[in-house]
């Protein structure tokens, strides 16, 4: 079988690459191999809502239209609004559909799909940035009586074994899943790394409008001076909740979570904290109050400051000086650890050699630049800031698309293409 291209992967990025390339009259597939939305479906925990707004939950062609721009979506509802999405588009998708490998073949490329070996000029791979949890190699020695978690399987707290939980990472997803089991009554510390701090909203506007008329989200990728660092921050300290309530480590604090410092090592079954929080959390504080001063130069500068309340600033976060700097998991109190590290993707299907040597694909901005005609989407910071996004994926498709056909039509790509 033969397509002029096909996009591996249908969640939001490989269905706005659908959009772009029927927009481009490209003949095309989409190889999924659960549902649409899949990842949202089965990767995602139900109480999970969106930490970015409705309003900015839009695709090429597709405003929110919803009556609340300013919530934030269930995953549900998002499985919903890419299903009418790709219904909408006429996206040519397979479901059920495995891509298990791709090779370099006579036509450009090979795609083995079940027991389907499909020919293709062009190949998009969309298969998530968070296909995999992230887990640190110290994982290997907890001790087997303490129950494990990554964020992929966690679905509520009902499956936790009856005592104390440490959730290790605060970033977006780790600071909701400790508030959430902590409100189940079960008792938890939370290890804190590296984190961004970022309050919901500030002065009456969501986070995200400031993030986006401020330009830091289009800062694109070859104007960032530690792209690598860019690409490996963790996510806000943020969630999406129906009273935008900011999440950060004092309102987790102020309701009886304990921090720790980040978990460094775990020796005879007792894990070892960074005894560095304090330091941490205050360079957090620092680099939020940096961003809100470029909010508040902004509105300054655009004539809005007399539209808005005033600036100001959140208060420090609180570090307990008895923070602890061990646990013993061997004890029988910790009962489940969850893992809130990070996710990462998942290329290992590749059966070319454009990937380096820790499994990452080398691309210039989602152009596979070893492998002509293979393009990326979704990685963070993979065209701007807003590629980890949702929105991101409208102009990341329009760029990706426009050099696909370029390269279908043998023409060189543009050299505007940055
Ligand atoms: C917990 C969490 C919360 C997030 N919250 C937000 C948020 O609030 N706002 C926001 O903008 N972004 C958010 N993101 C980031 C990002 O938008 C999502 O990760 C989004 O799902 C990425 O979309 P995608 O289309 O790139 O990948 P995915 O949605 O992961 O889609 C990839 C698709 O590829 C399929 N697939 C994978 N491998 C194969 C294969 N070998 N063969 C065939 N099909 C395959 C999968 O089944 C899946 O359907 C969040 C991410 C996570 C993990």
């Amino acid at each position: 079988m033969q397509s002029t291209a096909v996009i591996v992967g249908a969640g939001h990025a490989g269905l706005a690459m659908s959009r772009r390339l029927t927009e481009r009259s490209i003949d095309h597939l989409v190889l999924e191999r659960g549902e649409v939305a899949n990842s949202w479906r089965t990767q995602r925990w139900p109480s999970l809502r969106l930490l970015t707004p409705n309003w900015q939950t839009r695709l090429p062609g597709h405003p929110y239209a919803g009556d609340d721009p300013d919530g934030y979506m269930p995953a549900a509802g998002l499985a919903a609004t890419l299903t009418g999405y790709a219904r909408l588009i006429g996206a040519p998708v397979r479901t059920a559909t495995t891509v298990h490998a791709l090779r370099a073949g006579p036509q450009g490329f090979e795609i083995q799909a079940g027991d389907d070996l499909i020919g293709a000029r062009a190949v998009v791979l969309a298969t998530g940035a968070c296909a995999r949890p992230a887990i640190p190699a110290l994982a290997a020695a907890i001790p087997p009586s303490v129950t494990t978690l990554t964020p992929l399987a966690y679905r509520d707290p009902g499956q936790l074994p009856d005592g104390e939980v440490l959730v290790v990472g605060a970033s977006a997803t780790g600071v909701q899943l400790a508030a959430e089991i902590h409100r189940s009554g079960r008792p938890v510390t939370l290890a804190a790394g590296e984190h961004v701090r970022l309050p919901r909203t500030y002065r009456g506007r969501d986070i995200f409008w400031w993030l986006q008329v401020t330009g830091l989200l289009a800062e694109r990728y070859d104007q960032i001076d530690d792209l690598t660092r860019a690409r490996h921050l963790p996510s806000p300290q943020l969630t999406g909740t129906p009273e935008a309530v900011t999440t950060d480590l004092n309102s987790l604090t102020a309701v009886g979570i304990r921090l720790a410092g980040r978990l460094g090592r775990i020796t005879d079954g007792v894990a070892q904290f960074s005894g560095a929080l304090a330091n941490t959390c205050a360079l957090a504080d620092l680099k939020m109050n940096r961003f809100l001063t470029r909010a508040d130069e902004w509105a300054a500068t655009s004539g809005l400051d007399g539209d808005l309340p005033s600036p100001h600033r959140f208060a420090p976060t609180r570090v307990d000086p008895g923070t602890p700097l061990e646990l013993d998991l061997s004890s029988g109190k910790i009962t489940t650890v969850l893992w809130a590290t990070g996710f990462r993707p998942d290329h290992s299907w590749l059966d070319i050699p454009v990937r380096d040597r820790n499994g990452r694909i080398r691309h210039d901005g989602g152009v596979v630049t070893d492998a002509p005609g293979l393009y990326v989407l979704g990685l963070p910071v993979l065209r701007t800031r807003a590629s980890t996004y949702i929105h991101g994926a409208a102009a990341d498709t329009a760029a990706l698309a426009d050099h696909l056909h370029t390269f279908l039509s043998g023409r060189t790509a543009p050299s505007s293409f940055r």
